[in-house]
C-alpha cells in the first residue's frame, strides 16, 4: 500500500464504527504521509442481517474532491456499504476510491460489487463481533474477532 500511494496526496477513511480499531492498526503501519477522516453509516440497526438502505449517519470533515480516497471497511457482507460508499466518493469528485476491509463473507457477490483491492480474511458467511465489530453496540472491545454463538450472554469477557 505504501508503494502503491507513493507519492499521492492519501486520504485515508475510517468507516465507523466497526473499523475504528483496525484503522488504528493500520494507520501505524503506513510509511507514507496520509490523512484520516471519519464517515459513519449505517444498514444493520441493532440487528444481525443488513436492510440493505444504506444511510449516512455523520459526514466527512474534509472535502474530498481530486483526493486519493482509501475506505477502509471492517467487513463486506451484501456490499452494500461499499457499493454506497464508493458511489458517494465518486460523485464528490474523488480522484480515486480504493478499499480495504479486514474481512468479507464467503458468498458476497463480488462481481457486481465495488473491487476490493485489500483484504484481511475470507470468513464463513455467519455473524462476527470484536476488534471493532459489535452485536447492539457490545463487544466491540474483543482482541479477536468472534462468532456471536460462541459468546457468553451476559457479554462479561
Ligand atoms: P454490507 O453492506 O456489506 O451488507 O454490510 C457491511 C456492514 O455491515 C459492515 O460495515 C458492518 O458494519 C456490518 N456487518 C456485516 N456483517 C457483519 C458481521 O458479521 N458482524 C458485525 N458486527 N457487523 C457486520
Amino acid at each position: 500500500m505504501d508503494t502503491d500511494y507513493a507519492g499521492e496526496n492519501l486520504l485515508v477513511v475510517c468507516v465507523l464504527k466497526g473499523s475504528y480499531i483496525f484503522t488504528a492498526d493500520l494507520t501505524r503501519r503506513l510509511t507514507i504521509p496520509h490523512e484520516i477522516d471519519f464517515i459513519a453509516v449505517s444498514s444493520y440497526g441493532d440487528g444481525t442481517t443488513s436492510s440493505g438502505n444504506v444511510v449516512v449517519t455523520q459526514d466527512l470533515q474534509r472535502d474530498i474532491r481530486d483526493r486519493h480516497v482509501l475506505l477502509v471497511e471492517d467487513i463486506v457482507d451484501t456490499g452494500a456499504t461499499i457499493r454506497f460508499l464508493v458511489a458517494t466518493c465518486e460523485e464528490r469528485g474523488a480522484a480515486s476510491v480504493r478499499i480495504i476491509s479486514l474481512l468479507m463473507k464467503e458468498g458476497t457477490d463480488e462481481e457486481n460489487l465495488p473491487e476490493v483491492q485489500y483484504l484481511g480474511f475470507r470468513i464463513p458467511p455467519v455473524f462476527v463481533v470484536g476488534y471493532g465489530l459489535d452485536y447492539a453496540e457490545r463487544f466491540r472491545h474483543l482482541p479477536y474477532v468472534a462468532t456471536l454463538s460462541g459468546l457468553p450472554e451476559s457479554g462479561e469477557i
